[in-house]
């Protein structure tokens, strides 16, 4: 399980002093930055803030955060329905969730860019609800977050910087020195000249990546950053991040339709259903104990197999055996296992089923089940060991869950 993490520069930090209160802002769009610590490991840089005092505080490795009861209702649709979360300071949590869940809609109202119909957005003990854009301290990437078209990538990692008053601002070598490091940081050194128009949408991501970071925001909001990106890119630049976010201790909000994302890079996933959250863990918890079938579903690949409980036991369809289920109530019911988490069992041992198709990845052989009964194929995965044979389509086996979820229908 991961722990908070502790922020190595925070000391360095303790020496800069209180911040003062200025917002900077051009071209009529707002940027509001405080004093921060660097994201790096040089110098400190300093920002101005246009956040009341008390909400700028005790953020110096990362505000916690507090949703209390949001709700948000388009017509037809609750977008948010009754959300209620803690995030603590310097925690990366994944928002985790189909299209349509409300994860883009959680994250705007947090930010400031949409006004909840009900409830509270806290950062650190402040209410921020009704603070607007402007005056909450976050750095934010949304999906299609356009990057200042007239401006070249160095001048837009650095226009929150150069925004501050004159008196607080870093000198141009400081604020140069940054933005190269932070354009080794998205690797994109000697990108600095190029204009958006120039970059492909990747590129342009981790810009507006490094812009948000440059501000040194209380809480880093990204939305899907890495959607438009190749997955080796994707890959490593999730890693890229979750070190980089052991470097800051920034807190950070996450969203992703993509489990695997999530369950690489997050100190805590949450998961989100039409609006509501559905089960918050950790990404062991998360995986390993699922809170409902759709989670279960959801977050890895699952075998679904029909069938009813009765007194604790799990009565599968067309089938003599029964696995156990308890605290699950009589009435119909699925019973989920990993693929992974199924093996082959000897004759009559476990659940008869014909091999449709074998899929050889490099390590793995998944077999295409047909379970005799049930309406959904199911999977088996094994190690691709050297001399091993494959069942042949056609040929029968039965499967044995090792592991298994028995969720109510
Ligand atoms: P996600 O980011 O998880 O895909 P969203 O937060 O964008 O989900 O949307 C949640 C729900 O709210 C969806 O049903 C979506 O259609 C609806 N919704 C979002 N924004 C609007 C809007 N501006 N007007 C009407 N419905 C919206
Ligand atoms: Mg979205």
């Amino acid at each position: 399980m991961a722990t908070p993490l502790r922020n190595p520069i925070v000391d360095i930090d303790r020496s800069i002093g209180d911040a003062t209160t200025a917002t900077g802002s051009r071209s009529g769009r707002a940027v509001h930055v405080t004093t921060a610590h660097s994201t790096t490991l040089t110098e400190p840089v300093t920002l101005g803030a246009g956040i009341p005092t008390s909400a700028r505080q005790p953020h110096r490795s990362g505000m916690d955060l507090h949703l209390r009861q949001l709700s948000k209702r388009y017509t037809g649709v609750a977008a948010l329905d009754g959300v209620d979360l803690d995030v603590a300071a310097g925690e990366l949590v994944a928002l985790l969730g189909p299209s349509g869940s409300g994860k883009t809609t959680l994250l705007r109202v947090i930010a400031g860019l949409l006004h909840p119909d009900s409830g509270q957005v806290l950062f650190g003990k402040d209410d921020a609800t009704r603070l607007s854009l402007r005056e909450r301290n976050v750095g934010f990437v949304f999906q299609h977050y356009a990057l200042f078209k007239h401006m070249t990538v160095a001048e837009n990692i650095a226009f929150g910087l150069r925004s501050r008053p004159r008196r607080r601002r870093p000198d141009k070598a400081t604020i140069a020195r940054r933005v190269e490091e932070l354009l080794g940081l998205i690797q994109l050194p000697g990108f600095g000249d190029r204009y958006p128009e120039q970059l492909s949408g990747g590129q342009k991501q981790r810009v507006a990546l490094a812009r948000a970071l440059a501000i040194d925001p209380t809480v880093l909001l990204l939305d899907e950053p890495f959607g438009a990106l190749d997955a080796k890119v994707r890959v490593e630049l999730r890693r890229w991040l979750r070190q980089l976010h052991e470097r800051t201790g920034q807190t950070t909000l996450f969203v992703t339709h993509d489990q695997e994302e999530a369950l690489e890079l997050a100190d805590r996933i949450v998961v989100l259903r039409e609006g509501r959250i559905e089960q918050v863990g950790t990404p062991d918890e998360i995986y390993s104990d699922p809170a409902s079938a759709y989670v279960f579903d959801f977050i890895g690949r699952a075998n679904v197999l029909e069938g009813e409980v009765r007194a604790g036991r799990f009565h599968l369809s067309g089938h003599a055996g029964t696995f156990s289920a308890d605290d699950v109530a009589d009435g119909p019911a699925r019973l989920f296992a990993r693929p992974h988490d199924v093996a082959a069992g000897r004759d009559g041992e476990g659940i008869t089923a014909r091999v449709v198709a074998a899929h050889r990845l490099a390590d793995r052989i998944t077999l295409e089940l047909n379970v005799h009964g049930q309406s959904r194929p199911a999977e088996l995965d094994f190690a691709a060991t050297p001399g091993l044979t494959t069942p042949a389509p056609g040929s029968e086996l039965s499967l044995v869950p090792l592991r298994y979820r028995v969720y109510s229908a």
